[in-house]
């Protein structure tokens, strides 16, 4: 394997694909780069040189200043439905480098985020600020500690610049690792502003990048495409939802084809179990809250499905047919995966009819006497049912009593692996948040960091984490850019 000094490996088979998908872009070079945070193992396994990486060479690139090589810089295009309404978008704040090979054979993109203006930039700077990059970190490094496939965050480097939002701030970029950043709303861009021949290109290579068994003896591998893609979606969105996790922002755009969590803008974790949680101050529906998200995969896994009609069968009727199927099939896919997972939970590992039951009573109560959702778990695996009207309660003692009679003889052990210790509390991301970008004080986020690789460690460290908000204070996120 041929690398540099810094282990790039690059591939670029993304800027392959006919031009409309992508425009080549120039760097824009900042003051000068200061490193605020590497991920020391992530570029291991990527095959990547982190000393050197980590010197004043090596910071020009994670900086945006130097071009690594075999990198192609582009920004990539692509459409997507905000909120409901489509859209032309497109990396308007990030350019790709290249594709990473690692030395495991798996290939990666390597992204800048908050990099500067591009084509697809719009009225924007093309710049992001240290709080948001550093946001999206802690939560991408968290879902990974979870279990959870996301994208990754490789280093935030500060730009040296003041960067013009409310107040002035201190700009960012964020190195950004993701299986690919094709989403749904690349292929609502093929489909509205391609020809049929760029689709398919689009599609045949998403399929042989994320889904290449379906190459082999396939009757149509378009329909065992948006098969794959629905399964991966759904499978992904349980996780979301048994650990409480809210995205805030399931645009097209923000759905990636490879199953990963993708744009980590106003996420946050809920505390009290309230289905109607939102945390996004422009989601003012609430189309976007926790209870909602598995319905608005099928919305989005619809719009997906729009675009690959052309490809799923010759008569349009048929094609119609074929997609309506998969998706009817999507809320099914995902209550078993959400099932099986909250089965795991409480300690469960055989089917038995009544545990949907179980587990929606479970919620339901859960819900009524406000209990904290991440520590009731940790409360039943752990029998700790001294504190809190939950417990308390009759109908609690007649849920814990059915619940009992399913447990098996090694529930501690399947309940301490899929119950994290903590998760990453609104108001801890907001204090170091606020010690980074205030003091530039980052000690408190190594430490956070630390604990958040392991959430199933249940360590005395991990438990400190554990602490539920004060709830007279209420916590709203933004779009922050
Ligand atoms: P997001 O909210 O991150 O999903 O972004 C939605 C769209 O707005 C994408 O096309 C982004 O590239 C673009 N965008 C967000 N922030 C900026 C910015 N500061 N400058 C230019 N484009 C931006
Ligand atoms: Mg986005």
């Amino acid at each position: 394997m041929k690398t540099d000094e810094y282990g790039f490996n690059f591939e670029n088979t993304y800027a392959r694909l006919p031009e409309l998908f992508f425009s080549h872009v120039e760097l824009n070079p900042v003051p000068h780069g200061k490193l605020v945070i590497f991920n020391e193992m992530l570029a291991k396994d990527l095959g990547l040189n982190g000393e050197n990486l980590r010197n004043q060479n090596g910071l020009g690139i994670l900086s945006g200043n130097v071009i690594p090589s075999g990198g192609l810089p582009i920004a990539q295009a692509y459409g997507g439905h905000q909120f409901g309404h489509f859209t032309k978008l497109g990396d308007g704040r990030a350019i790709l480098l290249g594709e990473q090979l690692t030395p495991n054979n798996e290939r990666y993109d390597i992204q800048l985020k908050g990099s500067g203006r591009t084509p697809y930039s719009r009225g924007g700077d093309g710049k992001a600020t240290l709080g948001p990059m550093l946001r999206e970190y802690i939560i991408s490094e968290a879902m990974h500690g979870l279990q959870i496939p996301t994208t990754r965050s490789l280093a935030v480097v500060m730009t040296g610049e003041k960067i013009y939002r409310e107040t002035k701030l201190p700009g960012a970029i964020l190195t950004r690792v993701a299986k690919s950043h094709l989403r749904v709303g690349t292929f609502q861009y093929a489909s509205v502003w391609g020809s049929e021949k760029e689709l398919k290109a689009l599609v045949d290579y998403a399929i042989e990048r994320h889904y290449p068994r379906l190459l082999e003896g396939n009757k149509n591998r378009y329909l065992s495409f948006l098969q794959a893609v629905i399964d991966a979606q759904a499978r992904l969105i349980s996780q979301w939802m048994l650990v409480g996790f809210i995205h805030g922002v399931m645009n097209t755009d923000n759905v990636a084809i490879s199953g990963e969590t993708i744009d980590y803008g106003p996420c946050a974790f809920m505390d009290v179990f309230n289905p109607a949680t939102v945390f996004s101050s422009i989601d003012e529906q609430g189309r976007y809250a926790y209870a909602n998200q598995p319905k608005i995969t099928a919305w989005n896994l619809s719009r997906f499905a729009e675009t690959l009609l052309p490809l799923l069968d010759a008569d349009q009727n048929v094609a119609i047919s074929l997609a309506e199927e998969e998706i009817r099939h999507f809320l099914s896919i995902y209550d078993g995966y959400f099932l099986n997972g909250m089965r795991k939970k409480l300690g469960i590992t055989t089917d038995n009819p009544q545990d949907k039951e179980l587990t929606r009573d479970l919620l339901h109560l859960m819900y009524e006497h406000k209990a904290d959702y991440t520590n009731t778990f940790l409360d039943l695996t752990f029998e700790r049912f001294e504190k809190g009207d939950l417990y308390s309660s009759n109908e609690f003692k007649l849920w814990k009593k059915k619940w009992k009679s399913r447990q098996e003889p090694n529930a501690f052990e399947i309940m301490e692996k899929n119950n994290p210790a903590l998760i990453p509390r609104n108001y801890k991301v907001e204090e170091v948040l606020r010690a980074a970008v205030q003091d530039e004080d980052f000690k408190p986020l190594y430490d956070f960091l630390k604990v958040l690789k392991s959430p199933y460690d249940h360590s005395e460290t991990q438990r400190s984490y554990a602490r539920p908000p004060d709830p007279s204070v209420p916590y709203v996120t933004y779009c922050g850019t």
